[in-house]
Order: structure tokens, then sequence, then C-alpha cells
């Protein structure tokens, strides 16, 4: 596929002081309208950072609804380990160097992981940083008001690692949806924040007619896909996107 470059101006960036995942908006510089993007896809950045050799380009997704004006993406910092992992390139420089009035260049939206109506219920189901997609559909369906029940299921480690958590509670209260949450590692008193493993025999799930939808961990999309398989969902209504070099689960 050929990608046109396109220079951009970061407008504002907002960092999530309780996790680990700094958000970007970007505005295209010289141009009235940014270029349309279906739902949820990704817009990649491409850059050289100072002092290294190569230039990088990683894909991000939007995590944000379309509104004509502006792309959010939300990065999380990939920090390396005691065992001498090196820390990502990318996402430490995002986190550490870019600025607002900052000039990037960026690929333009692409990608076929986004929401597609059925006319059906919709389980939005994610692991960490794999909320982003996932934001972005929750936003979007929220605004159209979609008339079919919405069960929004997210896993992390705990309440500070969970990002756009008011603003998900905030979304499901409002359209009575379902709001389940897993914290692999704190405990909570509320009864639809669960501790351990996600559990799809909770929340009374669409399994007949639903169409679920997957963003995490390439692990964690294995045990839900296969989950959902045992549970009865047909194949075809079980969508996902592996952040990474795309692969079959
Ligand atoms: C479709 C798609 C959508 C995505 N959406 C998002 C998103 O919304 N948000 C997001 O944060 N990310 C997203 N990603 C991931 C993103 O593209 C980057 O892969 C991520 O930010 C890490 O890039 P990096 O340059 O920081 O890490 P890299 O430098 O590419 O390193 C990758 C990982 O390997 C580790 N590593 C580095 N060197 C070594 C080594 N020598 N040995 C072992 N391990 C090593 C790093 O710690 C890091 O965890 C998406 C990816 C795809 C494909």
């Amino acid at each position: 596929m050929r990608f046109k470059r396109l220079s951009t101006t970061l407008l504002s960036i907002t960092i999530a002081s309780y996790c680990s995942i700094k958000r970007l908006l970007d505005k295209l510089l010289n141009s009235p309208q940014i270029p349309a993007f279906r739902m949820t896809t990704g817009i990649s950045i491409e850059l050289k950072p100072e002092g290294g050799e190569n230039i990088e380009i990683r894909q991000y997704s939007l995590s944000d609804k379309p509104n004509g004006k502006t792309y959010r993406i939300s990065v999380k910092r990939e920090s390396g380990d005691v065992s001498g992992v090196a820390s990502g390139v990318m996402s430490n420089y995002v986190h550490d160097h870019l600025n607002v009035g900052d000039i990037i260049d960026l690929h333009p939206p692409a990608g076929d992981f986004f929401f597609i109506d059925r006319n059906a219920p919709v389980v939005l189901i994610s692991a960490g940083v794999g909320i982003t997609p996932m934001q972005a559909m929750l936003e979007k369906l929220a605004d159209e008001n979609y008339e079919n029940k919405i069960h929004y299921l997210h896993a992390c480690e705990n309440s500070s690692q969970h990002s756009f958590l008011k603003r998900t509670t905030q979304i499901c209260y409002e359209n009575n949806w379902h709001n389940h949450t897993w914290y692999s590692s704190e405990e909570s008193k509320q009864n639809n924040i669960h501790h351990g493993f996600i559990d799809f025999n909770k929340g009374d799930l669409p399994l007949d007619n639903g169409n679920f939808y997957i963003c995490g961990p390439v692990g964690f999309m294995k045990f839900a896909k296969n989950s959902l398989l045992d549970l009865g969902v047909d194949h075809n209504n079980i969508h996902y996107e592996v952040f990474g070099p795309h692969a079959e689960l």
C-alpha cells in the first residue's frame, strides 16, 4: 500500500498522570480537513529520534471517534525491564520528547479493524493498551445512540493502569450498557469490578448473536477467542486486532 506523507503539528498533549499511556491530539497543517477515517483505524508516526540511526515507523490506533478535525492516539510507554530488555524507541520518544507545537510526519488512517454495524449486540473486549481502539468504538457508538446492547469488558493490572476509566464508566452508565472490569492485582467492592483473569461467564453476554471485538496482548486474545468459541460463539462474529505483525490467533 502507498501512503501519502502528511506533516502535522501537535496541538495538545495530555499525559495521563495515573498511567503510562500518553495521549496525543494531532491536527493537520495546511489542510482544512483531515482525511476521514471509518470508525476505528490507526495512523503511523514516522520520525528519526535525535541521536538515533534509523527512521522509525510505528502504528497507533486512533482512540477517539472521528470528528473531522483531529486525531487522538494514546501511547503506552514501553519501559524495558530489569533483565536488560531495551526500552521501546518510539513510545519513549513520544513520552519524553514530543511537545505541543512539534511537527511530525504521519501516515494517514489505515487498517481493517473497525466497527461494522450488523444491527446486533456488541461486545468490546480489551486488555492493557488494547483499550485504545475500543475507546474509539465506544465513543462512536454512544455518539450514534447505537440501539443494540453494548457490553464493555476490560482487563488490566489495577485502577492506576486503567485508562479512560472515568469516561467509559460515564458512557456505560448514561446508556445503560454493561461494563465489567478485571484487575489482576487489585480487589474492589464494586460489583462490576472483579479480581483476577477475565471471565466470559460473567455479564450475561449475547453469545448467540453478539459481535465480539477483541484487542490486547496476543496471549490474552488467544484465550479470549478460544473461550468464546468454547461458549458457542460463531467464529464469524469474533473480530480482533493484533498490535504487531498481523497474526491468526
Ligand atoms: C495496528 C497496531 C495498532 C497499535 N496501536 C497502539 C496503540 O494504540 N497504543 C500503543 O501504545 N501501541 C500501539 N501499537 C504498538 C506500537 O505500534 C509500537 O509497537 C509500540 O509503541 C512499541 O514501539 P517502541 O518503538 O516503543 O518499541 P520498540 O523499540 O519497537 O520495541 C518493541 C518492544 O520490544 C522491546 N525490546 C526492544 N528491544 C529489545 C530487545 N533487544 N530484546 C527484547 N525486547 C526488546 C521493547 O521494550 C518494546 O516492548 C499498535 C501496533 C499496531 C500494529
